[in-house]
Order: structure tokens, then C-alpha cells, then sequence
């Protein structure tokens, strides 16, 4: 049985990624999250208290931390997730996404280094360090093409920025070092659990309460959507059969307009609460923010091709259930949305 360290396990992605292997996979995990503002220990209630399960609160940065974790859980892999990873808070505060993202990374590649020098062959041969990293490496796209594993990196905001940088890192241990890495570049992420600052949750959360629903420029910026149950799995395929030292770029070909994702959402809400719909009139289209890229989409045709991966849920079904969790599970979100309103940064509405 795998023994298994997801750092920001407490996020989004990293949370359903710790539930899946715990609850589904039976792996022994042990979470590290720093439980900044998007860190939540309730996204990891269904793990609680399992034998199979531990949390560790530290900071990525903290490398003597590191260095006790590694030596006290001995994993056979580290898949990496901890990051800032909210755009519009890195324009406005880039410095804790230089330190997280980009020294965090560097120090967690150290520590891991070190650790993995110390194993014995055979389990040097299997340790795997995977790093999970996004589309927005690559920029912008116009209206045709795709993102592939070749594209050239091109970050525009200081959080791509941020990302592009350990990515480089993290090549560069393979390179050098040896060390057994993979690198995953993803697209949009939607799904329960999702904090309520983003795109979607925020949506359905304004929708639930007759807020305005704030859409950046004309909406008709363009994003590749992926279900984060999708993602999970894709992560844990490519460290289990990936070849170290490679890039694989995740995403659901769901290419959608930020206006259609909004305008999807009204419709289900319509259905949910006709009585308090129209939900469309809420929409209000407000100055778009800088360096905003007009489209992503990514081409995981490698994915599929060499590893047998694609997504399942498809974006109506996945963003139904998205909706209906957030409906549903309002003592979840409630406490995250009052927190983010006493300090809101302005419009910060993000679509991944
Ligand atoms: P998230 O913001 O929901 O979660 C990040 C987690 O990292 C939080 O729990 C936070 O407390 C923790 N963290 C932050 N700084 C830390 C530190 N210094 N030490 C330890 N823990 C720290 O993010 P997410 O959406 O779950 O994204 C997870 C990863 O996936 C990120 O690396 C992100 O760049 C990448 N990614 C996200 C998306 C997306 O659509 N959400 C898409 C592609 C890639």
C-alpha cells in the first residue's frame, strides 16, 4: 500500500485529491497544509480520525519541517499542490506567491532530494514527486489552437508567473539531480469544495442570494473546464505510470465562455428557485482586469494517448452536481464567504 504526502491538502483540488486516495485507493496520506485563507480542515471531515490519515499544519517554506516530515512518514510519493493560486490576489500582492510558489517549491524539492538519496534502490526506483501546475503557464491563445507539452511558456500574470518558475524548478531537479519528477499543467478546475472566491462557487453563492453576479470585460473570455473528480484521477495516473521527467497537460476539451458558464448557472438556479428567478438579471459586466488572457484550452491528447486517461464527467452533468453541492452544503461555504467579504480585494471574481 502506498504511503503518500499531498502538500495543500486542505485546498480545492488537493482535498479531493486526499479524499480519493484515502477513502477510495485505501493509501496512507499525510497532508501538509499551512491552512492559509483557502486552507479548510472541513473539506477534509471524511477523513478525520481514519488511521489512514494524518494532517500536518506547516508551512512548504518551513524546510526544517519538511525535512521531520519526510523522515518521520517516509512516502513512496509526494504529489505537490500547495500554492497561492488566486490570480487577481496575485495583482494585487505578488510577494506570498513568490514565497510559496516559487521558494516553497525549491525548498520542498531540496528536502525532497535529500530524502530520496537516502532510500534504498528499489525504493528510489519508485518514488515519484509530482507537481501539480496549470495552463496559465502558457499564456494566452487567440481563437484557434491549442496548448500542448511544446508550447512555449508565457505567463501573464504574476501567479502564472509564479508557477512558470517551479515548474522550471522542478525540470531542473530531474535534470540534474535525477530526482523522479512529473509535471501536470491543467486547465480550469470546477467542482464541490471549491472556494467561494472563484468563478463558479461565487456565482451560485450570489446567485443563492440575489447578489450581483460580477462578469469581467464582455464575458466572452474563454476557459477550458475540467471536474476536479477528473483531475484527481488524471493526477494519480500520471504518477503511477508517467515517465519521470515529463510534462503532461490535463483538461476536459469543455472550452466554454466565461458568459455562457454564468449564463449556464442562472439557467439551473432558474430551475432550482423559479420563484426567485429570473437569475440572468443579476449579471453586471464590470471593467475587465490587466493581463487578462482571452482563451486557454489544452490538448490532452498525450494524456490519452500514452496513459489511457480522459475525463468523464462532462461539463453540463459536473457543473449540475456542482451546483446542487453548494445548494446543499451552504454550512461549508458560509463561513469561507464571510471570511472573504471582510476582505474582499475589490471585484476579486477568478475563473479557476
Ligand atoms: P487552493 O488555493 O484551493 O489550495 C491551496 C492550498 O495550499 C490551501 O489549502 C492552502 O492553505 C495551501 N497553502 C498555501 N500556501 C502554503 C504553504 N506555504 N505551505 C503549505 N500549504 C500552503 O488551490 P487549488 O485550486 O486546490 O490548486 C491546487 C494546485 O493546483 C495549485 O498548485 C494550483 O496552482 C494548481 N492548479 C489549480 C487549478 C484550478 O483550477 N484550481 C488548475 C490547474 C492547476
Amino acid at each position: 500500500m502506498k504511503r503518500i504526502m499531498v502538500t495543500g491538502g486542505a485546498g480545492f483540488i488537493g482535498s479531493a485529491l486526499v479524499r480519493h486516495l484515502v477513502l477510495k485507493r485505501g493509501a496512507d496520506v499525510l497532508t501538509i497544509d499551512k491552512l492559509t485563507y483557502a486552507g479548510c480542515l472541513a473539506s477534509l471531515a471524511s477523513v478525520e480520525g481514519l488511521a489512514k490519515h494524518r494532517f500536518l499544519k506547516a508551512d512548504i517554506c518551513d524546510e526544517s519541517r519538511m525535512e521531520e516530515a519526510l523522515s518521520g512518514f517516509r512516502p513512496d510519493w509526494i504529489l505537490h499542490l500547495a500554492a497561492e493560486s488566486h490570480v487577481d490576489r496575485s495583482i494585487s500582492s505578488a510577494g506570498q506567491f513568490i514565497q510559496t510558489n516559487i521558494v516553497g517549491t525549491y525548498t520542498l524539492l531540496n528536502c525532497a532530494r535529500r530524502y530520496w538519496e537516502s532510500l534504498t534502490a528499489e525504493k528510489k526506483d519508485r518514488f515519484r514527486f509530482l507537481h501539480v501546475s496549470t495552463d496559465e503557464v502558457y499564456g494566452s491563445l487567440g481563437d484557434h489552437g491549442f496548448f500542448t507539452e511544446q508550447t512555449a511558456y508565457d505567463p501573464s500574470s504574476p501567479y502564472a508567473a509564479s508557477k512558470a518558475a517551479s515548474d522550471h524548478l522542478v525540470k531542473a531537479w530531474y535534470r540534474t539531480y535525477g530526482l523522479p519528477t512529473l509535471i501536470t499543467n491543467c486547465s480550469n478546475n470546477y467542482g464541490p469544495y471549491h472556494f467561494p472566491e472563484k468563478l463558479i462557487p461565487l456565482t451560485i453563492i450570489n446567485a443563492m442570494e440575489g447578489k450581483p453576479i460580477a462578469v469581467y470585460g464582455s464575458g466572452l473570455n474563454i476557459r477550458d473546464w475540467l471536474y476536479v473528480g477528473d483531475h484527481v484521477e488524471a493526477l494519480e495516473r500520471v504518477t503511477e505510470q508517467g515517465q519521470p521527467g515529463e510534462t503532461y497537460n490535463v483538461g476536459g476539451f469543455n472550452e466554454r465562455s466565461n458568459i455562457d458558464v454564468v449564463s449556464d448557472i442562472c439557467r439551473l438556479m432558474n430551475a432550482r428557485f423559479p420563484e426567485r428567478g429570473p437569475h440572468e438579471r443579476l449579471i453586471a459586466f464590470v471593467e475587465d482586469r490587466p493581463g487578462h488572457d482571452h482563451r486557454y484550452a489544452i490538448d490532452a491528447s498525450r494524456l490519452k494517448e500514452e496513459l489511457g486517461w480522459t475525463a468523464k464527467t462532462s461539463f453540463s452533468h459536473g457543473l449540475e452536481r456542482t451546483v446542487d453541492w453548494y445548494v446543499q452544503h451552504e454550512p461549508w461555504w458560509r463561513p469561507l464567504r464571510s471570511a472573504y467579504e471582510g476582505q474582499r480585494l475589490g471585484l476579486a471574481q477568478n475563473e479557476a
